[in-house]
């Protein structure tokens, strides 16, 4: 085929190509040429750059050449995975009939080639492009007049899910789910872009009509064979909107291939514990700070062993439960197997043999599955069927109803062990896969093929004894097919009666001659048939097994899933063992009594350093009155971490794991939060003080009585006498107004006096002890409030020459003196300070500040972080 000409028209190829691009703007276009996946023009020009490889031409196009490049279609889902990374669409066009068909029409005629499938970071299914443990969301968000619906998909997995979601619910619900794409109407994109971009999904715009409420019901129920949507429950407009426009994305996006996806489910808000985006991040709960997975704290508790198992955990920290049932028949499931390490370890052994039903599923569902996902199929099935078996005594509800969908796939799991071999290949294009003794026909041709050899063998030796010529070979190429060959020394016998009757002549070389046989030429057509019958009668049982195990889709996919949460309890169970962990009594109080909490990533991290972490214990209730305790201590002390370890111990109960502490009572939690003042918050770079009143208004506007709330450090990003005015008065707002139980780490001593005033405020400070003139950090945190402020001892241990810290002495003295004597004196008496009293003897004698020291007065240790104290030392360093 030729891409372009040398005069200004449009070769065949060229014109298919823009019609096809033409449909897809917004995608790269893969135009498959034989072995290679071909981009053109711009596309080819911004694919290069993307992948890093090399930009060519090819022919030219209006009288101007055509920029080209690509990728093999053998390595072609790296190259995939790269640019869906980058944030490109790629649609895939394919060869639709054989070269040599397009021949047929004319020398000419181009072949026929279409899209079969547009690759979009939401709709992902090969296992090289996803990540075994997340599940891979597209999400549609639709709002009709003032009510919204979020509907997510997984369809690597099938699950679907939707829920009511207001314009207002709709970052922190995104949050929690992290969809990879997101799908608006276009009415919409503006203003959904910037909440798209916060959390790092690829906003994707439809029409309008896509959205259509009445179009929508339509194709869900032609997606499940139903003639009303009431079959699964009732939905509001909004949300079968929003269902409605995932079903014709994947339409759209798999060309009419559509998914498996399972009986859409209704979430309820009410359901799950409120955790909003700001407070996600900061808890860290499925992704660090830094952004990846490792120091989340899913990354510290994850001992599941399958991939369904970690997709599960993910989502159960993701959306803790708030119904006290669910919560308690989940830590009995955990409990009994905590109580029996014996049948936990056998049943983590069989789970961890279990493959990925859930994905070997969907890719058969959408025509892109081979052999090894029907062999992963009956592998997994033969595991849940051994997981039953061990699951059959008296065993806590939630254990035996899984085991019940564990069971029941028998028959399917013998068709398919004698159906398959062992081990199959990856794709069913060779064949090779169905076990000998399935179908007679296979058996039949495929021992004529592999006999082929000892057959043509045979007719050899016949023809040498024939012939008399003890060198006679039969031989093969790929121009002749099997010839029989002779030197060039029997020619004059070869080419004359008798023995031409039966070998006709086909060529002559330099030394041999090559004949064929009526017989020779119908065993090569024998063989060759016998090969490519063998594969077409392998692709049409591959595709019986296929259609068997699409049947039984939904009582596999419920397999899958109940082994997942097998596996999560006997992970959480393990972990529980292994950890030292205890079960928590979650009940209806407003209780938080925890004895002996520990975080359970500071305390990994710590471990690996051969440290050990101090466990602390937490009250923040009065018998049924919740309170807030005020933590005072230096920086570096534990106080954030001490904060955090007590709202991931609520989430991780909740969540239906024990928890990391030797007792803990805890009333439910309805809504998590988490603020951090702004000074920790440099790295996101926004108006951060801007930021921070703006979240800690969202908790003083939404946080009820069952609220935990953690604020840790709130003012800290203003000036002193604002900053503490404003914690203060959060403080009083928290107590008088949410009535919530709540943790406020502070490092503004004034603070502490609220206690007095404040009924259901206490005081707890981090323990520190000074020792020889150093501080020793004891991380154990004890009532009362923090004496003083260690600051300047912080600021040694920065590296502040010792000069500098002996000042900084002895200014804080000065201020606590005038603190004593009255907050109106303190400036004067920061006038007043005499500048070099405390200065080492060995100083010169006295003359005006030097720039050294006006900077230093300025510093304020108190109110420094490390990071702050090391960046006024460089610049001190600078001065000097
Ligand atoms: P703060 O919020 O008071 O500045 P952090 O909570 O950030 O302090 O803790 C500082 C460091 O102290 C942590 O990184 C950790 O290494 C250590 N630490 C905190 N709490 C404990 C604890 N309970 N036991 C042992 N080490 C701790």
């Amino acid at each position: 085929e030729n891409v372009g000409e040398k005069d200004a028209g449009v070769t065949p190829m060229m014109a298919q190509y823009l019609e096809i691009k033409g449909r897809y703007p917004d995608a790269l276009l893969f135009y498959r040429m034989g072995d290679f996946y071909e981009m053109f023009f711009e596309d080819a020009e911004q694919a290069a750059v993307a992948l890093d490889i090399a930009l060519t031409k090819r022919g030219q196009h209006m009288g101007r050449d055509i920029p080209m490049c690509g990728v093999p279609v053998h390595s072609a889902e790296g190259y995939l995975l790269t640019l869906i990374r980058k944030g490109f669409r790629v649609a895939i066009a394919e060869q639709m009939e054989d070269p040599a068909e397009a021949k047929k029409r004319g020398s000419k005629a181009v072949v026929r080639r279409d899209v079969v499938r547009l690759v979009t970071p939401g709709t992902l299914t090969e296992d090289s492009l996803l990540e075994a443990r997340r599940n891979n969301f597209l999400a549609a968000w639709a709002e009709i007049r003032d009510s919204g619906a979020l509907a997510i998909a997984d369809i690597s997995t099938g699950e679907f899910h939707v829920m009511p979601c207001p314009r207002v619910r709709l970052l922190p619900e995104l949050a929690r789910l992290a969809p990879r794409e997101l799908l608006v109407s276009e009415s919409h994109e503006a203003e959904i872009a910037p909440l798209a971009e916060e959390i790092g999904a690829a906003l994707t715009p439809l029409a309008r009509a896509s959205f259509d409420s009445t179009g929508a019901e339509r194709r869900l129920c032609d997606l499940y064979g139903i003639a009303t949507l009431d079959a699964f429950g009732s939905f509001a407009r909004a949300e079968i909107s929003a269902m409605g426009a995932i079903v014709e994305y994947l339409d759209l996006t798999q060309r009419g291939k559509l998914p498996l996806l399972r009986q859409p489910t209704r979430e309820t808000p009410g359901g799950v514990v409120q955790i909003d985006a700001a407070t996600r991040r900061n808890l860290e709960i499925t992704q660090a700070l830094s952004g990846g997975r490792e120091g989340s704290l899913v990354a510290a508790i994850d001992r599941t062993v399958t991939a369904a198992g970690g997709r599960l955990l993910e989502r159960r920290l993701a959306a803790p439960s708030r119904d006290l049932d669910e919560i308690h028949a989940r830590l009995a499931a955990v409990r009994h197997l905590v109580e029996d390490p014996g049948l936990c370890d056998a049943l983590r052994e069989e789970l961890r043999k279990a493959p990925d039903m859930d994905r070997a599923l969907s890719r058969l569902a959408l025509e892109r599955g081979g052999p090894r996902d029907l062999a992963a199929i009956r592998a997994g099935l033969e595991r849940a069927r051994a997981v039953a078996d061990l699951l059959t005594g008296d065993v806590p509800e939630r254990l035996s109803l899984a085991a019940r969908d564990l069971a029941g796939h028998d028959a399917l799991v013998a068709r398919l062990r004698a159906a398959l071999v062992e081990e199959p290949p990856l794709s069913a294009r060779d064949g090779g896969f169905i076990a000998p003794g399935l179908d007679a026909e296979l058996d039949e041709v495929r021992q004529l093929r592999d006999e082929g050899r000892g057959v043509i063998a045979r007719l050899q030796a016949r023809y040498v004894e024939q012939t008399g010529i003890q060198s006679l070979k039969i031989r093969h190429n790929n121009v002749l097919g099997y010839f029989v060959e002779t030197t060039a020394t029997h020619a004059d016998r070869m080419l004359a009666p008798p023995l031409s009757e039966t070998f006709i002549h086909r060529q002559t070389t330099a030394n041999q001659l090559r004949f064929t046989t009526l017989e020779l030429s119908e065993l090569e057509t024998r063989i060759l048939n016998a090969g490519n019958r063998a594969i077409e009668i392998e692709r049409r049982l591959f595709e019986d097994l296929r259609q068997v195990v699409l049947d039984n889709a939904a009582a596999i996919s419920q397999a899958a899933r109940a082994l997942a949460e097998i596996d999560l309890f006997a992970a959480f169970a393990d972990l529980a063992r292994g950890e030292d962990w205890c079960e928590p009594r979650v009940d209806d109080s407003r209780a938080f009594d925890v004895e002996g909490g520990r975080h359970p990533v500071v305390e990994r991290a710590l471990r690996r350093a051969g440290e050990s972490f101090v466990a602390n214990d937490c009250a923040l209730s009065q018998g049924e009155t919740p309170a807030i305790w005020l933590i005072t201590g230096p920086n570096m002390a534990g106080k954030s971490t001490f904060l955090r370890q007590n709202a991931l111990i609520a989430l991780l109960a909740q969540a239906g794991s024990f928890v990391p502490a030797r007792r803990a009572h805890l009333g439910l939690v309805s809504q998590l939060f988490s603020r951090v003042g702004a000074a920790d918050d440099l790295a996101r770079g926004r108006s951060t003080f801007m930021v921070e009143m703006v979240e800690t208004a969202a908790i003083l506007n939404q946080a009820d009585d069952r609220a935990l709330v953690i604020l840790d450090e709130i003012g800290r990003g203003t000036a002193t006498w604002d900053g503490l005015s404003i914690a203060w008065a959060v403080l009083e707002h928290l107590h008088d107004v949410n009535r919530c139980r709540a943790l406020f780490a502070t490092h503004y001593h004034e603070l502490t006096s609220l206690a007095h005033k404040l009924e259901g405020v206490e005081n707890a400070t981090v323990a520190v002890r000074e020792w020889e003139g150093e501080v020793v950090f004891l991380h154990e945190v004890v009532k009362g409030a923090a004496d003083r402020s260690y600051g300047v001892q912080v600021a040694r241990l920065a590296g502040l020459p010792p000069a500098v810290v002996e000042r900084a002495r002895v200014v804080l003295e000065a201020l606590e003196k005038g603190e004593r004597e009255g907050g109106a004196r303190r400036t004067a008496l920061i006038d007043d300070l005499p500048l070099f009293s405390a200065a080492p003897a060995a100083s010169p004698p006295a003359r005006g500040p030097s720039a050294v020291e006006a900077r230093l007065a300025e510093l304020h240790p108190d109110e420094m972080t490390p990071l702050q104290a090391l960046t006024a030392l460089y610049e001190l360093k600078a001065l000097v």
